[in-house]
């Protein structure tokens, strides 16, 4: 059998340097050892016995009671406790703080807070790379739990730094003692409160044990695949993390994960008072009560000006898809000579601040009526669209740019243009991100800043 797996496998896998693994493909007589065996016990297995115990198991109220706040708090060491004070060291937590994050933490059966952590800020540093170690990019259910069932290179996974965790003593012994944190919290600790509390040790161990680490384990792994997947991403959209009420729901708050990956060491995920992010509320709660102090935060300013960037950025993509018209520099040159020779000749071109423009197909739809339009025909209207005869609004100007034809050699003799050109054209032109022009209201080079008065016997 493993003569033929290895004659089966790829040329990598015989060679001397042996390839881990998760390298390797997947096949019918290797599958079993991509698999991540102790993990799939723990958050496959294990619920899957709860929901059998479950059936012959009645459920008091107390029980489920207990079972409710004990996922609450177990959910709280991850977030509060692994995820915002050690992964991000968004704050600094007092002793005793620790150390129930720590406990409640390994209740929640996620791994040890420094093993969770080193992770983590790989996921944070590399992002939706092959360096992010639950990176969604693999897929949404490989984000979810993929990256835990299945065994992954270690040497693939980002580096980080993690001196200031392995100088925590907390972290240290509880990477130390993890199993015997993880079977006293997370099972034997749930049992015994609703035991010695009111007489149900088998209803604690499978409803406040086994299937409450089941939720809290799915809950928080939302924040993995979900917050990668689900809804907007108002500060940056380079990269998959977003915000979304469902996923904040489900996570105890860590579901406005768009800014959470923007500034990472804020206290907070959610910034407007009604959004949800208990874990925020907690920490708070925590600063009150004299337990938790140097609470980061980003100040507004830096936060808005993250937004506006990128609603910048949608704004420009919808620019992209509108047709502005020919650029200036892209038409052709024409004499004033020429311009007024082929409008005699039956082209009914307009100029208008040095850009001379076709009118033939626009005439009769003019609103100004067809006379006003034909006595501007072979001249320079300048004047007269500014204001000489109508002080033309800033979307006819935008209309007027689609029907840019060439542009009059300088050195013209019409003194109100040049004018224009002195006043729109020398500006250096404002460029998107992209690099393509910005044109804002009432800058089109047509149009006049001061607009010319009508004389009074007009
Ligand atoms: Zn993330
Ligand atoms: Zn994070």
């Amino acid at each position: 059998m493993g003569a033929e797996s290895s004659k089966k496998s790829s040329p990598k896998a015989s060679a001397p340097t042996k390839v881990h693994i998760a390298d390797q493909e997947i096949t019918w007589t290797n599958w079993y050892q991509h698999v991540n065996w102790l993990n799939i016990t723990l958050i496959v297995a294990i619920p899957i016995i709860g929901l059998y115990y479950s059936m012959y198991t009645p459920l008091y109220r107390k029980t489920a009671i207990w079972a409710v706040l004990y996922y609450f708090a177990t959910g709280f060491g991850i977030t509060a406790g692994y995820h915002r004070c050690w992964a991000h060291c968004s704050y600094t937590a007092t002793l005793p703080l620790k150390i129930f994050l720590a406990a409640v933490g390994g209740g929640a059966v996620e791994g040890s807070i420094r093993w969770w952590s080193r992770d983590h800020r790989a996921h944070h540093r590399y992002t939706d790379t092959d360096k992010d170690p639950y990176s969604v990019r693999k897929g949404l259910l490989y984000s979810h739990l993929g990256w835990m069932v299945m065994k992954q290179n270690p040497k693939r996974i980002g580096r980080t730094d993690i001196s200031d965790l392995n100088e925590d003593s907390v972290v240290v012994w509880q990477h130390k003692n993890y199993l015997t944190v993880v079977i006293f919290m997370g099972l034997i600790f749930p049992a015994l409160v609703a035991g010695l509390g009111w007489g149900d040790y088998l209803g604690g161990f499978v409803y406040a044990g086994i299937l409450r680490i089941f939720f809290v384990q799915q809950a928080t792994f939302c924040v993995n695949s979900l917050a990668h997947w689900l809804g907007e991403q108002p500060f940056d959209d380079r990269n998959s993390p977003r915000d979304h009420i469902i996923t904040a729901l489900v996570t105890l708050g860590e579901g406005y994960h768009n800014f959470h990956h923007e500034f990472p060491s804020d206290y907070r995920n959610a910034i407007e008072w009604f959004q949800y992010d208990p874990t925020k509320w907690f920490i708070w709660t925590m600063k009150q009560l004299g337990l938790a102090y140097d609470l980061k935060q980003f100040r507004t300013n830096e936060i808005e000006k993250g937004r506006l960037q990128q609603q910048q950025k949608k704004l420009d993509r919808i620019r992209a898809r509108l047709d502005w018209g020919i650029q200036l520099e892209n038409l052709p040159v024409m004499e004033f000579e020429e311009f007024q020779e082929q409008a005699r000749n039956g082209r009914a071109l307009i100029t208008v601040a040095g850009v001379v423009h076709d009118m033939t197909s626009f005439i009769k739809d003019h609103p100004g009526g067809k006379a006003m339009i034909n006595s501007g025909i072979g001249k320079d209207a300048t004047a007269m669209f500014n204001g000489g005869v109508y002080n033309h609004s800033n979307a006819a100007h935008n209309l007027l740019s689609n029907f840019r034809v060439a542009v009059i050699r300088g050195g013209c003799e019409v003194e109100i243009w040049k004018q224009a050109q002195r006043e729109n054209k020398d500006v250096e032109a404002i460029t998107d991100s992209t690099g393509a022009k910005i044109i804002r209201a009432g800058a089109q080079p047509t149009r006049l800043t001061v607009p010319f008065e009508a004389a009074p016997a007009s």
